[in-house]
Protein backbone atom coordinates (compact mmCIF):
# COMPACT_ATOMS: atom_id res chain seq x y z
CA UNK A 1 0.00 0.00 0.00
CA UNK A 2 1.79 3.75 -0.67
CA UNK A 3 0.84 5.94 2.42
CA UNK A 4 -0.08 8.85 0.25
CA UNK A 5 0.89 11.89 2.02
CA UNK A 6 -0.70 13.98 -0.20
CA UNK A 7 -4.29 12.65 0.26
CA UNK A 8 -3.60 12.45 3.98
CA UNK A 9 -3.07 16.13 3.50
CA UNK A 10 -6.07 17.31 1.80
CA UNK A 11 -8.61 15.45 4.57
CA UNK A 12 -6.65 16.58 7.74
CA UNK A 13 -6.69 20.05 6.22
CA UNK A 14 -10.65 19.90 6.26
CA UNK A 15 -10.31 19.41 9.88
CA UNK A 16 -7.83 22.38 10.47
CA UNK A 17 -10.55 24.09 8.89
CA UNK A 18 -13.23 23.81 10.83
CA UNK A 19 -10.74 24.12 14.13
CA UNK A 20 -9.36 27.29 12.75
CA UNK A 21 -12.82 28.35 12.01
CA UNK A 22 -13.94 27.63 15.76
CA UNK A 23 -11.13 30.15 17.02
CA UNK A 24 -12.35 32.65 14.82
CA UNK A 25 -16.08 32.74 16.19
CA UNK A 26 -14.13 33.22 19.49
CA UNK A 27 -12.51 36.08 17.96
CA UNK A 28 -9.60 35.05 18.43
CA UNK A 29 -6.76 35.65 15.14
CA UNK A 30 -3.82 33.40 14.89
CA UNK A 31 -0.77 35.10 14.12
CA UNK A 32 2.43 33.19 13.13
CA UNK A 33 6.04 34.57 12.91
CA UNK A 34 8.48 33.10 10.34
CA UNK A 35 12.41 34.02 10.58
CA UNK A 36 14.10 32.90 7.75
CA UNK A 37 17.49 33.28 6.01
CA UNK A 38 17.81 36.02 3.23
CA UNK A 39 19.94 34.31 1.18
CA UNK A 40 18.25 30.47 0.84
CA UNK A 41 16.08 29.27 -2.20
CA UNK A 42 14.74 26.52 -0.20
CA UNK A 43 13.17 28.21 2.43
CA UNK A 44 11.58 30.27 0.46
CA UNK A 45 9.70 27.48 -1.50
CA UNK A 46 8.61 26.10 2.01
CA UNK A 47 7.49 30.00 2.83
CA UNK A 48 5.57 29.57 -0.36
CA UNK A 49 3.46 26.09 0.62
CA UNK A 50 3.23 28.00 4.00
CA UNK A 51 1.42 31.23 3.16
CA UNK A 52 -0.75 28.48 1.06
CA UNK A 53 -1.81 26.39 4.30
CA UNK A 54 -2.11 29.72 6.13
CA UNK A 55 -4.24 31.73 3.59
CA UNK A 56 -6.67 28.68 3.29
CA UNK A 57 -7.05 28.66 7.48
CA UNK A 58 -7.51 32.49 7.76
CA UNK A 59 -3.82 32.20 9.83
CA UNK A 60 -1.78 35.80 9.42
CA UNK A 61 1.94 34.89 8.70
CA UNK A 62 4.89 37.88 9.49
CA UNK A 63 7.71 37.52 7.95
CA UNK A 64 10.88 38.65 9.42
CA UNK A 65 14.81 37.97 6.88
CA UNK A 66 17.42 37.22 8.84
CA UNK A 67 20.58 38.91 6.60
CA UNK A 68 23.79 37.05 5.58
CA UNK A 69 25.97 39.84 8.27
CA UNK A 70 23.59 39.27 11.16
CA UNK A 71 25.03 38.51 14.36
CA UNK A 72 23.21 36.28 17.46
CA UNK A 73 22.26 39.15 18.98
CA UNK A 74 20.67 40.39 15.80
CA UNK A 75 18.73 37.10 16.09
CA UNK A 76 17.92 37.18 19.81
CA UNK A 77 16.73 40.78 19.51
CA UNK A 78 14.24 39.69 17.13
CA UNK A 79 13.04 36.54 18.57
CA UNK A 80 12.44 38.75 22.10
CA UNK A 81 10.17 41.30 20.10
CA UNK A 82 8.04 38.62 19.21
CA UNK A 83 8.42 36.29 22.17
CA UNK A 84 7.27 39.82 23.85
CA UNK A 85 3.95 39.92 21.56
CA UNK A 86 1.24 39.00 22.19
CA UNK A 87 -0.75 38.60 18.99
CA UNK A 88 1.86 36.67 17.47
CA UNK A 89 0.95 32.76 18.89
CA UNK A 90 3.43 30.57 17.29
CA UNK A 91 7.47 31.40 15.86
CA UNK A 92 9.22 29.40 13.62
CA UNK A 93 12.96 29.59 12.78
CA UNK A 94 13.61 28.48 9.41
CA UNK A 95 17.44 26.80 8.83
CA UNK A 96 19.80 27.57 7.78
CA UNK A 97 20.99 30.45 10.00
CA UNK A 98 22.77 32.96 8.51
CA UNK A 99 26.15 31.46 9.65
CA UNK A 100 27.22 33.86 12.29
CA UNK A 101 24.34 32.53 14.80
CA UNK A 102 24.55 30.22 17.78
CA UNK A 103 21.47 28.41 16.71
CA UNK A 104 21.40 27.15 20.46
CA UNK A 105 21.50 30.29 21.85
CA UNK A 106 18.85 31.27 19.57
CA UNK A 107 16.79 28.43 20.07
CA UNK A 108 17.00 28.87 23.72
CA UNK A 109 15.66 32.31 23.99
CA UNK A 110 12.61 31.13 21.64
CA UNK A 111 9.09 31.10 24.21
CA UNK A 112 8.49 27.37 24.71
CA UNK A 113 4.75 28.29 23.92
CA UNK A 114 5.24 29.43 20.90
CA UNK A 115 7.77 27.31 19.58
CA UNK A 116 6.04 25.94 17.00
CA UNK A 117 8.49 23.67 15.22
CA UNK A 118 9.50 22.36 18.81
CA UNK A 119 13.09 23.36 18.60
CA UNK A 120 13.47 24.75 21.99
CA UNK A 121 15.01 22.71 24.92
CA UNK A 122 12.08 22.80 27.36
CA UNK A 123 9.97 21.69 23.96
CA UNK A 124 12.46 18.48 23.76
CA UNK A 125 12.79 17.74 27.66
CA UNK A 126 8.81 17.94 27.72
CA UNK A 127 8.54 15.44 24.68
CA UNK A 128 11.18 13.56 26.60
CA UNK A 129 9.24 13.48 29.41
CA UNK A 130 6.08 12.27 27.62
CA UNK A 131 4.61 15.25 28.55
CA UNK A 132 2.45 17.83 26.14
CA UNK A 133 5.02 19.29 24.52
CA UNK A 134 5.32 20.96 20.81
CA UNK A 135 7.09 18.72 18.66
CA UNK A 136 9.02 19.23 15.73
CA UNK A 137 6.99 19.32 12.45
CA UNK A 138 8.58 16.53 10.86
CA UNK A 139 8.20 14.03 13.59
CA UNK A 140 4.38 14.59 14.09
CA UNK A 141 3.84 14.36 10.07
CA UNK A 142 6.04 11.11 10.34
CA UNK A 143 3.19 10.42 13.08
CA UNK A 144 0.15 11.56 11.68
CA UNK A 145 0.73 9.50 8.20
CA UNK A 146 0.60 6.60 10.43
CA UNK A 147 -2.32 7.53 12.32
CA UNK A 148 -4.01 8.44 9.42
CA UNK A 149 -3.67 5.11 7.41
CA UNK A 150 -4.56 3.14 10.60
CA UNK A 151 -1.26 1.85 11.34
CA UNK A 152 -1.46 0.47 15.12
CA UNK A 153 1.54 1.45 16.32
CA UNK A 154 0.84 -0.07 20.34
CA UNK A 155 3.65 -2.78 21.28
CA UNK A 156 5.12 -2.29 17.64
CA UNK A 157 8.71 -2.80 17.08
CA UNK A 158 9.82 0.15 15.52
CA UNK A 159 13.60 0.68 13.76
CA UNK A 160 14.27 5.06 13.51
CA UNK A 161 17.63 5.60 11.24
CA UNK A 162 18.45 8.78 12.16
CA UNK A 163 19.11 11.12 15.68
CA UNK A 164 18.93 14.45 14.73
CA UNK A 165 16.86 16.76 17.14
CA UNK A 166 14.49 17.60 14.57
CA UNK A 167 13.51 14.67 12.74
CA UNK A 168 14.94 10.75 14.09
CA UNK A 169 14.93 11.92 18.26
CA UNK A 170 11.59 13.40 17.88
CA UNK A 171 10.04 10.65 16.27
CA UNK A 172 11.19 8.33 18.54
CA UNK A 173 9.66 9.87 21.41
CA UNK A 174 6.78 10.54 19.93
CA UNK A 175 6.24 6.78 18.55
CA UNK A 176 7.89 5.77 22.12
CA UNK A 177 4.45 7.20 23.71
CA UNK A 178 2.46 6.24 21.27
CA UNK A 179 3.47 2.52 23.07
CA UNK A 180 5.78 1.06 20.40
CA UNK A 181 9.45 -0.12 21.56
CA UNK A 182 11.95 1.92 19.12
CA UNK A 183 15.43 1.31 18.64
CA UNK A 184 16.97 4.27 17.46
CA UNK A 185 20.20 4.03 14.68
CA UNK A 186 22.99 6.03 13.64
CA UNK A 187 25.87 6.05 11.40
CA UNK A 188 27.99 4.00 14.02
CA UNK A 189 24.99 0.98 14.15
CA UNK A 190 26.48 -2.25 13.90
CA UNK A 191 24.16 -4.48 11.22
CA UNK A 192 21.89 -1.60 10.70
CA UNK A 193 20.27 -4.22 7.42
CA UNK A 194 19.31 -6.25 10.83
CA UNK A 195 17.88 -3.67 12.99
CA UNK A 196 15.82 -2.66 10.26
CA UNK A 197 14.87 -6.35 9.03
CA UNK A 198 13.42 -7.27 12.17
CA UNK A 199 11.26 -4.46 12.47
CA UNK A 200 7.53 -3.74 11.86
CA UNK A 201 7.70 -0.57 10.69
CA UNK A 202 11.47 1.53 9.65
CA UNK A 203 11.41 5.17 9.93
CA UNK A 204 14.31 5.81 7.18
CA UNK A 205 16.02 9.53 8.05
CA UNK A 206 19.25 9.80 6.84
CA UNK A 207 19.73 11.66 4.14
CA UNK A 208 21.43 9.50 2.01
CA UNK A 209 19.57 8.69 -1.45
CA UNK A 210 18.70 5.22 -2.20
CA UNK A 211 20.87 3.84 0.69
CA UNK A 212 17.55 0.88 1.79
CA UNK A 213 17.94 -1.47 -0.17
CA UNK A 214 15.73 -4.67 -0.46
CA UNK A 215 18.31 -6.48 2.12
CA UNK A 216 16.68 -4.01 4.41
CA UNK A 217 13.44 -4.96 4.79
CA UNK A 218 10.69 -7.79 4.44
CA UNK A 219 7.04 -8.79 2.59
CA UNK A 220 6.15 -7.72 6.35
CA UNK A 221 7.70 -4.30 7.12
CA UNK A 222 5.89 -1.00 7.12
CA UNK A 223 9.00 1.78 5.87
CA UNK A 224 8.59 6.01 5.75
CA UNK A 225 10.62 7.86 3.92
CA UNK A 226 11.65 10.76 5.60
CA UNK A 227 14.90 11.59 3.50
CA UNK A 228 14.91 14.61 0.82
CA UNK A 229 17.61 14.14 -1.75
CA UNK A 230 18.00 15.12 -5.54
CA UNK A 231 18.56 12.27 -8.19
CA UNK A 232 21.40 13.19 -11.21
CA UNK A 233 18.70 15.11 -13.18
CA UNK A 234 17.93 17.17 -10.06
CA UNK A 235 14.49 15.14 -9.58
CA UNK A 236 14.02 14.52 -5.74
CA UNK A 237 13.66 11.16 -3.91
CA UNK A 238 14.42 9.62 -0.87
CA UNK A 239 16.44 7.35 1.47
CA UNK A 240 14.53 4.32 -0.01
CA UNK A 241 15.57 2.74 -3.41
CA UNK A 242 12.40 2.40 -5.71
CA UNK A 243 12.56 -1.56 -6.06
CA UNK A 244 12.23 -1.74 -2.27
CA UNK A 245 8.39 -0.90 -2.68
CA UNK A 246 7.61 -3.38 -4.81
CA UNK A 247 8.40 -6.00 -1.79
CA UNK A 248 7.19 -4.50 1.48
CA UNK A 249 3.07 -4.13 2.67
CA UNK A 250 3.07 -0.30 2.83
CA UNK A 251 6.12 2.62 1.82
CA UNK A 252 5.82 6.21 1.96
CA UNK A 253 7.25 7.78 -1.39
CA UNK A 254 9.20 10.61 -1.70
CA UNK A 255 7.83 13.31 -2.94
CA UNK A 256 4.59 12.85 -2.05
CA UNK A 257 4.82 11.22 1.56
CA UNK A 258 5.62 12.76 4.73
CA UNK A 259 6.49 15.79 3.07
CA UNK A 260 2.99 17.44 2.36
CA UNK A 261 1.63 16.51 6.13
CA UNK A 262 4.51 19.05 7.51
CA UNK A 263 2.76 21.96 6.99
CA UNK A 264 -0.16 20.33 8.43
CA UNK A 265 1.68 19.21 11.62
CA UNK A 266 2.77 22.54 11.65
CA UNK A 267 -0.77 24.31 11.94
CA UNK A 268 -1.78 21.32 14.83
CA UNK A 269 1.47 22.58 16.84
CA UNK A 270 0.29 26.38 15.91
CA UNK A 271 -3.01 25.64 17.36
CA UNK A 272 -2.02 23.62 20.46
CA UNK A 273 0.46 26.72 20.71
CA UNK A 274 -2.57 29.10 20.92
CA UNK A 275 -4.09 26.31 23.29
CA UNK A 276 -1.17 26.72 26.05
CA UNK A 277 -1.58 30.87 24.99
CA UNK A 278 -4.96 31.30 26.28
P1 LIG B 1 20.80 15.13 9.82
O1 LIG B 1 20.72 16.12 10.90
O2 LIG B 1 21.91 15.20 8.82
O3 LIG B 1 20.85 13.69 10.52
C1 LIG B 1 21.07 12.53 9.77
C2 LIG B 1 21.05 11.34 10.69
O4 LIG B 1 21.26 10.18 9.89
C3 LIG B 1 22.17 11.35 11.73
O5 LIG B 1 21.67 10.93 12.96
C4 LIG B 1 23.19 10.36 11.19
O6 LIG B 1 23.88 9.64 12.17
C5 LIG B 1 22.29 9.40 10.44
N1 LIG B 1 23.04 8.72 9.37
C6 LIG B 1 23.77 9.30 8.38
N2 LIG B 1 24.32 8.35 7.60
C7 LIG B 1 23.94 7.16 8.12
C8 LIG B 1 24.20 5.82 7.78
N3 LIG B 1 24.98 5.51 6.73
N4 LIG B 1 23.64 4.84 8.51
C9 LIG B 1 22.85 5.14 9.56
N5 LIG B 1 22.57 6.41 9.96
C10 LIG B 1 23.11 7.40 9.24
O7 LIG B 1 19.46 15.09 8.97
P2 LIG B 1 17.95 15.40 9.44
O8 LIG B 1 17.76 16.85 9.60
O9 LIG B 1 17.57 14.46 10.52
O10 LIG B 1 17.18 14.97 8.11
C11 LIG B 1 17.20 13.63 7.65
C12 LIG B 1 16.61 13.61 6.25
O11 LIG B 1 15.25 14.02 6.34
C13 LIG B 1 17.28 14.60 5.28
O12 LIG B 1 17.26 14.03 3.98
C14 LIG B 1 16.36 15.80 5.31
O13 LIG B 1 16.41 16.56 4.11
C15 LIG B 1 15.03 15.11 5.46
N6 LIG B 1 13.96 15.95 6.03
C16 LIG B 1 12.74 15.81 5.47
C17 LIG B 1 11.69 16.55 5.94
C18 LIG B 1 10.32 16.37 5.33
O14 LIG B 1 9.48 17.23 5.45
N7 LIG B 1 10.07 15.24 4.64
C19 LIG B 1 11.88 17.47 6.98
C20 LIG B 1 13.15 17.57 7.56
C21 LIG B 1 14.19 16.79 7.08
P3 LIG B 1 24.94 10.32 13.19
O15 LIG B 1 24.08 10.97 14.23
O16 LIG B 1 25.73 9.20 13.72
O17 LIG B 1 25.74 11.31 12.39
Amino acid sequence: MILDGRRAAEVLKQNLISEFAYLKENDIKPKMAIVLPLSNDASFSYLKARRKIAELLGVEIVEFYGQEDYSTSDYLDIIQKLNDDKSIHGIMLDRPFPKNIDEDQVYQALDYRKDVDGCNPISAGLLLQGKPSLAPSTARAILELMKFYGINLLGKNVTVVGRSRTVGMPTAQLLIKENSTVTICHSKTMNLADKCMTADIIIAAIGKRDFFTPEFVTSKSIIIDVGINYDDLGKMCGDVRKDVYDIVDSYSPVPGGVGPLTNVALMYNLLDAISKQK
